[in-house]
């Protein structure tokens, strides 16, 4: 049977707030997860990578259990052991592939509408009534500037994240009057390990070509800086989107230095 505890203590029974980090394992995720713990949270890591995420538990002293969130099940099993949470970070997502509409990959682009719109679905659902419970819950969900543009290629995960992005303005307007803050960070371009090596399946070259010449891209802590900023305001002040791009880029352009 497969070891889905973690390697952090068990859940704080104390007056520890805790924040739940989807896709905790590596890029965005994890820089949040570490961001959070030093503001004072008790941190909840999940991803499938159950090794990765153990090991960044014990690190900040937090939790982290297996978490697929395309899985319900996968997300039951998880919220079953969050019995109290008052920041939720739907971090978990990814690009995968670059093709044209006329040529696009259908199975990709369900996958990304998965893991993208559907796994914020599932966790929202499932914490959503610890949340409320808080007293000043918060749901953050990353975004991207791909969810308020497009460009050529890029059909399938714009389309997704533009999705995540109605998903979270539609709960902002339900839950409005109750204690939980809908917010989105808006990244442009990320220089995560992963990220574009899981949008070219493995092709690292390609993968590199991604940041060739852009002399400072974001990186992970930048946004995992801004999440922490964002769920640290006094909590009537609800940041409903912040778009953040490196300096390099404006929009769809990027200044590359040969
Ligand atoms: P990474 O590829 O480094 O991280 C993605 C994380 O999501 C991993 O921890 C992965 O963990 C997890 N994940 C993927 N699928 C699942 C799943 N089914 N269930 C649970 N966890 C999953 O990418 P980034 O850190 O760059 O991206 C993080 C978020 O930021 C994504 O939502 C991405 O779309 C968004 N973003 C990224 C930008 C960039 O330029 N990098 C720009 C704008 C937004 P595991 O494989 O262990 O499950």
């Amino acid at each position: 049977m497969e070891d889905n505890h973690g390697g952090g203590p068990n859940m704080p029974t104390s007056a520890v707030p805790v924040a739940v980090v989807t896709g905790a394992s590596s890029g965005i995720g994890a820089a949040t997860a570490r961001r959070l713990a030093s503001d004072g949270f008790h941190v909840v890591l999940g991803a499938r990578r159950l090794d990765r995420i153990q090991a960044l538990a014990a690190e900040i002293n937090g939790s982290a259990y297996h978490l697929d969130v395309t899985d319900q099940l996968s997300v039951d099993d998880f919220c079953a052991r969050v019995p109290a949470c008052r920041v939720l970070v739907n971090n978990a997502g990814g690009a995968y592939g670059l093709d044209p509409v006329s040529s696009a990959d259908v199975e990709a682009w369900a996958a990304m509408y998965e893991v993208n719109v559907l796994g914020v679905v599932r966790m929202t659902k499932a914490l959503l009534p610890a949340l409320v419970a808080s007293g000043a819950g918060d749901v953050v969900l990353v975004g991207s500037t791909a969810g308020m543009g497009v460009y050529e290629g890029g059909g399938g995960y714009t389309a997704a994240k533009h999705g995540a992005h109605v998903v979270a303005e539609t709960l902002r307007l339900e839950l409005v009057g109750r204690p939980v803050r809908v917010m989105v960070v808006a990244p442009g371009m990320v220089a995560t390990e992963e990220f574009s090596l899981n949008r070219f399946d493995g092709d690292r070259l390609r993968a590199e070509s991604v940041y060739a010449g852009v002399r400072e891209p974001l990186v992970a802590d930048d946004i995992a800086g801004c999440i922490a900023w964002m769920v640290t305001r006094p909590h009537h002040v609800n940041v409903d989107l912040l778009v953040v791009r490196p300096l390099a880029q404006a929009a769809h352009k990027v200044h590359r230095e040969s």
